[in-house]
């Protein structure tokens, strides 16, 4: 690790006045420590924000309002989120590990970054850690690789199923930055690769996430998180679906769809939900979803597998929602 100050922030102004050149922000550390450790992160500053009085889950007009700094555990466990958000508490409780998660935040867990191997070691070229290195994934070792919105500069996912969750419902991030204060619908927050796979989403250099905030709740009853990984618990998605149906009897009324595991953002399809709305909630209009979703999809070497799994986790996932499947938080199988 290199050496680094380290300054303790108390109010989120002077967090945006310690920014600078080579600075981070750190909550849990549960991401950035480990990539100092492993030398992919070198920050010349630290600047803890931990006592930020940003640790609080609120009423925020009809919806919530998350603090950057709950923690995800705080989050899952809550009766608010698990009374009108379940499929947000579901989520968070398919990743990590409960250690993890009393320590990690909400701020953090949006900006936790790619588990593309070789963005981890150090020893390898890759264009989202060194711009204009390359991609050994392309071509090399890419099963858990994205299928969606790939660039021939990068191919990586994004790791977190608390965001999957949020971009199905629609949150929005406030933050607080040098040019003042602004709110980023989600689906704007996290960018595809692109020609610039280094900037992971559209924050501005030194602005720091306030709060997250949920709209009205409209999907208690049916929806979602199914996340498919290569080991029950303790793992990253190969491919997870959030998903939340309103339904009107038997039709859907409305439909939302956010992919896991499959691209460098939580991967929506607005065309997929809006055919599935008016249309009867059976398995042949969630097939007709899954078919034109994984239509556009693009695979790698290793991960063509993703796209049958995709295909089945959406059909598998909506059937469950508009069933009003009980969710098990301690049992992840899918039977
Ligand atoms: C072994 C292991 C397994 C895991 N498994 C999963 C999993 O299955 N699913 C999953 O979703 N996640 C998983 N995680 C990731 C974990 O959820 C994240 O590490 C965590 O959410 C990051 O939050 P943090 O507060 O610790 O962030 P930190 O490590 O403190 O920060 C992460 C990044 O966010 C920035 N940052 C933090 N807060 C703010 C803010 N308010 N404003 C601006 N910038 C900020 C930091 O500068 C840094 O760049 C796993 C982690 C580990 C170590
Ligand atoms: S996929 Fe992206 S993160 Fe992985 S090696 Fe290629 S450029 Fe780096």
């Amino acid at each position: 690790m290199n050496r680094f100050d380290y300054v303790r922030a108390g109010t989120v102004a002077e967090a945006v006045q310690a920014f600078g050149s080579g600075a981070r922000f750190i909550a849990g550390g549960t991401n950035l420590i480990d990539l100092m450790k492993y030398e992919v992160e070198k920050p010349g500053r630290l600047i803890d924000i931990t006592r930020l009085p940003l640790d609080r889950i609120e009423a925020h007009g009809d919806g919530l309002r998350i603090g950057a700094l709950v923690t995800n555990a705080k989050v899952a466990y809550d009766d608010q989120v698990a009374a009108r958000y379940p499929l947000l508490r579901n989520a968070i409780l398919a990743g990590a590990s409960a250690q993890l998660r009393n320590a990690a935040s909400t701020g953090g867990n949006l900006l936790q970054r790619t588990r593309c191997y070789y963005f981890y070691d150090v020893a390898t070229p890759c264009n989202k850690r060194a711009p204009g290195s390359g991609c050994p994934a392309i071509g090399g070792m890419n099963r858990i690789h994205a299928i969606f919105g790939t660039s021939e500069h990068c191919i990586a996912t994004h790791p977190s199923d608390m965001c999957i969750a949020l971009a199905a419902l629609e949150a929005t991030v406030q933050v607080s930055g040098p040019q003042g204060d602004r709110s980023i619908p989600f689906s704007e927050f996290h960018r595809l690769p692109g020609d610039s796979p280094e900037t992971d989403t559209n924050l501005a250099p030194g602005e720091i996430i306030v709060s997250v905030d949920l709209p009205e709740s409209r999907f208690p009853q049916h929806y979602t998180y199914l996340k498919l990984r290569d080991r029950l618990s303790y793992a990253f998605a190969l491919v997870s679906v959030a998903a939340a149906l309103e339904l009107d009897g038997d039709t859907v009324k409305t439909a939302r769809l956010a992919l896991g595991g499959v691209a460098h953002k939580p991967w929506r399809n607005r065309e997929a939900e809006a055919l599935l709305e008016g249309r009867p909630a059976t398995r042949e209009s969630f097939q007709a979803a899954a078919d034109l979703i994984v239509a556009e999809a693009k695979p790698q070497s290793e991960n063509g597998f993703k796209i049958d799994l995709a295909r089945r986790a959406i059909v598998r996932g909506l059937e469950q929602a508009a069933a009003g499947t009980p969710q098990s938080l301690s049992d992840k199988r899918i039977q």
